[in-house]
């Protein structure tokens, strides 16, 4: 068993990495600090009581746990890709009909987490496949490409693996009574989400991951598949459409997109609340501050493929109750997601009526799927996926997303080719903001060796540029100094 000691310091190591964000500042209560000393303070006399109870879990847990060997450490990770939505650049030649990506996930109870994540390595380097896998003991969340023939072989043996038997979906159905009895193949097509794309959407890189949370929330105690209302609280694409249409004048319902702001800023759904956040850890804190926003109301929630929604969804749950009055029932999420709405739409022949503005974001160097299929800012694709975002620097209609050109900055960009190529060119750069782009000219003078980093490395602290200020001040977190 983990000794007491160890198990603090892991239980406070987590706590402070869940409150930091991607500029290397802390915030927790409302306030921002940018030392991790100073979290470290704030969380062990502030919340001294979570801390004990995370010690406990970790003790728990490191007890149930064998021994870890050596095989198992590259499935480690002390914490998510930092700048995992960084947009890359897809320019090989393929012909992206001869390749599928797919993207799923599943909660269930997984035994051996690391079992499965060595067998997706031993899979991805026998079937020639990218992408990122998680696995935890709460499910799994995948997204892979490959030639179609190779992702067709992993999904075999990935819906016969022992793991996965209790899934009813991957089985054949006992006998089809039922008049609208789905074939087991659609079962699967809806279930894996295949699209056309190649192997180097993910740059030939493959990430597998044993992981707390398939999804990270910040709540691995909460067990989706345990909660009685998921099931019932899902509704089809269909279900979701009509929903929405019933909706207009009415106030006891909320839409609600529980994904990143850089996502809903290039599509969402009409009327949609959208968080400003940057990562779904901070969904938890948004949700908090602005409990009155859903009082009374049913909550139509969606995310790109359903695995934030179902999370979300509990969590909401669990925290909204009779002082916000609202029942367990009346929240619910769109089935699939963003995606399955956009596929269902699609195959009905209605794209006309698609209820959908703009494009789904997705994580890979497509960057986002339409019903016009990949980023193309094409003429057609304005009209037909009814663009909501437009380059930053000429104005004109655009989903394609750049990183910013600060030193130090993280954000995205919207700008068209033409507008990117002619920077390049004149070598001035896109920035997120002018601030931003002031800010960077200085920065090495702020170049200092990091407090907490190891030894040796150095750690960039460059200020919060103007429009992150915005973003913070939106989402309730404004900066006030720690004492
Ligand atoms: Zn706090
Ligand atoms: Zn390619
Ligand atoms: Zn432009
Ligand atoms: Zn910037
Ligand atoms: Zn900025």
């Amino acid at each position: 068993m983990m000794n007491a000691r160890k198990a603090r310091n892991t239980a406070h190591d987590a706590m402070v990495q869940e409150r930091q964000s991607e500029d290397a500042t802390w915030s927790c209560c409302g306030w921002v600090c940018s030392s991790a000393p100073e979290m470290y303070k704030h969380i062990a006399i502030s919340h001294g009581d979570i801390l004990q109870q995370r010690t406990l879990q970790f003790q728990e847990r490191s007890a149930q746990q064998p021994k870890l060997d050596e095989s198992a450490l590259e499935f480690m990770t002390r914490r998510a890709h930092k700048y995992a939505s960084d947009p890359i650049n897809l320019d090989c030649s393929c012909d992206p009909s001869k390749g599928t990506v797919i993207l799923f996930y599943v909660y269930l109870p997984i035994s051996h987490p690391l079992d499965l994540a060595k067998l997706h390595k031993l899979w991805s380097e026998e079937l020639n496949f990218y992408g990122k896998v998680k696995v935890a003991t709460e499910g799994i969340n995948a997204t892979l490409a490959g030639s179609s023939e190779s992702i067709a072989m992993y999904i075999d043996r990935l819906t016969s693996h022992p793991e996965f038997q209790s899934l009813e979906l991957f089985q054949p159905l006992p006998s089809a009574s039922e008049t609208d009895q789905i074939s087991l193949e659609e079962r699967r097509f809806k279930f894996f989400k295949p699209t056309e794309g190649c192997r180097h959407v993910f740059d030939e890189v493959i990430s597998i991951k044993v992981v707390e949370e398939i999804c990270p929330l910040g709540a691995p105690e909460l067990n989706v598949y345990n909660d009685p209302e998921n099931k019932r609280g899902k509704l089809t694409p269909k279900e979701f459409h009509q929903k929405l249409k019933e909706l207009e004048g009415n106030d006891d319902v909320v839409i609600l997109d529980v994904r990143n702001y850089y996502e809903s800023s290039i599509g969402r759904f009409p009327g949609a609340i959208t968080p400003p956040i940057r990562k779904f850890s901070s969904f938890k804190d948004y949700v908090t501050r602005n409990k009155s926003q859903f009082a009374g109301k049913t909550i139509l929630s969606y995310c790109t493929g359903g695995i934030r929604c179902e999370k979300a969804t509990s969590y909401l749950r669990q925290s909204l109750g009779s002082d916000e009055d609202v029942q367990p029932s009346q929240v619910l999420m769109l089935e699939g997601g963003i995606h399955n709405y956009l596929e269902w739409i699609k195959h009905e022949g209605m794209a006309k009526d698609s209820l959908w503005l703009g494009k789904n974001y997705v994580f890979d160097a497509r960057q986002s799927l339409g019903l016009e299929g990949p980023t193309t800012t094409s003429d057609t694709e304005q009209v037909v996926d009814k663009l909501i975002s437009s380059c930053q620097a000429c104005g004109r209609p655009c989903a394609r997303y750049v990183k910013c050109d600060g030193f130090g900055c993280h954000k995205l960009v919207i700008a068209c080719p033409s507008c990117s190529s002619a920077v390049s060119s004149s070598k001035s750069g896109l920035f997120c903001c002018v601030d931003c782009h002031e800010m960077g000219e200085g920065v090495h003078e702020y170049v200092i060796s990091g407090q907490t980093s190891k030894p040796g490395t150095i750690r960039v602290k460059r200020g919060i540029c103007k429009c992150e200020q915005e973003r913070r001040k939106e989402l309730g977190v404004e900066k006030i100094n720690c004492t």
